[in-house]
């Protein structure tokens, strides 16, 4: 079943209407904030995990869970704090952008309620470098919040003291990775940490800080007002709440859209994007959450259900939702080979497996492409992705061997195609 426009939490994510205070105030932001908060912080907590919420920005942790690691009391007097990622650079990923040309102030009361509930002192949105125009909206969202007492000291008269500050990327993928925007915000070289110790034990500064994506934030606010049990009585069973899905490549009608957890892949695209471009037959495969996880191939993903299990049990994963659309007209083993390019150049080079592995995996791709390889390569390629998948500090590894393992498990009729078509070419020359 499709969602309702009065279930739509992002009322103007196209913004039709201005993105300002009083705008936000008529579509019922910012309304009796203090009564959220008067509720307390364990009230809170419960809210959002009866809810279901899954993190939003990739790895679907579940929010309420995570809030609930930070510590209740202060230890050793050191303050705790909230870090907002707003760094969406996942090729495909665009909906964090929206949210915050659109509805800011979503963003920002959400950082004071989920602040408050975790005890954190203050919030550090994060913004990549590249949204210029999305920073300036964010940044005169938050003196608007200040001047209006919404924010400071005394936050929207809670009597709570909160803060938050805006902090742009310079551009690389990496910060994007929630301890290298950790260093990147203590003003160091953006590079991941080990984990454990999770954030919630030792993050900014040292302190007990939660990382969270912009829009597991935004709705917070709404879940909090309208009640958990109307978030959750969307998706199924651990795949809980509202989604934005970001639709780009072969449709006929690209758009970012407020959807139902769950929604099967062909109605999510019908309903949404006017179908695929040439109709579905055209159809040759699709990455369902962003470049990080493996494509699935058209007669799979079709009657899908878009959500976490759904996809993991198609071999890929919900991600971002960012939904990338391929017709046959793509050259797949191209794009994926552009992809292995993206992590080679976005790889920090802090572990072997990572630095030494994303470039030779791009140079293997790139001889696929062309078909100058030999056959055993293909299974050599797959054996070295398992080599990296798993070996490395952060996720930019399994990012990089995942789209490419689904290459090699749907397409490799295709690759062998390219290289006995090469040596044919060859032996004609000879
Ligand atoms: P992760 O599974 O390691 O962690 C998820 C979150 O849960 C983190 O905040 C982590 O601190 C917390 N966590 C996990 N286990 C914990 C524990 N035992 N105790 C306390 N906290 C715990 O994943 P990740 O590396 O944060 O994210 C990877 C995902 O990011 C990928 O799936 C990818 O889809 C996504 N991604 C998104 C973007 C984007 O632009 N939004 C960019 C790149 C990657
Ligand atoms: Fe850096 Fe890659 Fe290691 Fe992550 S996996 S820490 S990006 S080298």
């Amino acid at each position: 079943m499709a969602l309702a426009d009065k279930d739509r939490i992002f009322t103007n994510l196209y913004g039709f209407q201005p993105w300002n205070l009083s705008a936000a105030r008529m579509r019922g932001d910012w309304d009796n904030t203090k009564d959220l908060i008067a509720r307390g912080r364990d009230a809170i907590i419960q809210e959002m995990k009866d809810s279901g919420l899954r993190g939003r920005g990739g790895a679907g942790f579940p929010t309420g869970m995570k809030w609930s690691f930070m510590p209740k009391e202060s230890k050793d007097g050191r303050p705790s704090f909230l870090v907002i990622n707003a760094d969406e650079s996942e090729p495909g990923s665009c909906k964090d952008r929206e949210i915050i040309r659109h509805d800011p102030h979503k963003l920002i009361e959400g950082a004071l309620v989920a602040g408050f509930a975790m005890g954190a002192r203050a919030a550090y949105i994060y913004i990549r470098g590249e949204y210029i125009r999305e920073a300036e909206t964010l940044f005169a969202a938050v003196a608007e919040a200040y001047d209006a007492g919404l924010l400071g000291k005394n936050a929207a008269g809670s009597g709570y003291d909160f803060d938050v500050f805006v902090h742009r990327g310079a551009g690389a993928y990496i910060c994007g990775e929630e301890t290298a925007m950790i260093e990147s915000i203590e003003g160091k070289k953006g590079q991941p940490r080990l984990k454990p110790p999770f954030p919630a034990g030792a993050g900014l500064y040292g302190c007990p800080t939660t990382v969270n994506n912009v829009e597991s934030i935004a709705v917070a606010p709404t879940i909090l007002r309208r009640g958990a049990s109307w978030f959750a009585s969307f998706g199924r069973e651990n795949n809980r709440g509202t989604k934005l899905f970001q639709i780009s490549g072969h449709v006929d009608k690209p758009c970012v859209v407020e959807e139902e957890m769950s929604i099967p892949f062909r109605e999510l695209i019908e309903r949404h994007c006017g179908g695929i471009r040439g109709g579905w037959d055209n159809l040759l495969a699709v990455i369902p959450g962003g470049s990080s996880v493996p494509l699935v191939p058209a007669e799979q993903i079709m009657d899908a259900p878009m959500d976490f299990d759904g996809l993991r049990a198609l071999g890929s994963g919900l991600g971002t939702a960012a939904v990338i659309v391929m017709d046959k007209s793509t050259d797949i083993v191209r794009a994926i080979s552009r992809l292995s390019y993206f992590y080679k150049h976005e790889s920090c080079g802090q572990c072997t497996p990572c630095r030494e592995g994303t470039g030779w995996m791009w140079r293997v791709m790139e001889r696929l492409r062309t078909g100058d390889a030999e056959v055993e390569e293909i299974d050599m390629l797959f054996n070295v992705t398992k080599q990296v998948e798993g070996h490395t500090i952060c996720a930019l590894g399994d990012a990089a061997a995942w789209p490419i393992q689904g290459l090699i498990r749907h397409f490799r009729p295709e690759i062998e195609r390219r290289i006995a078509s090469r040596a044919d070419v060859r032996e004609a020359a000879e």
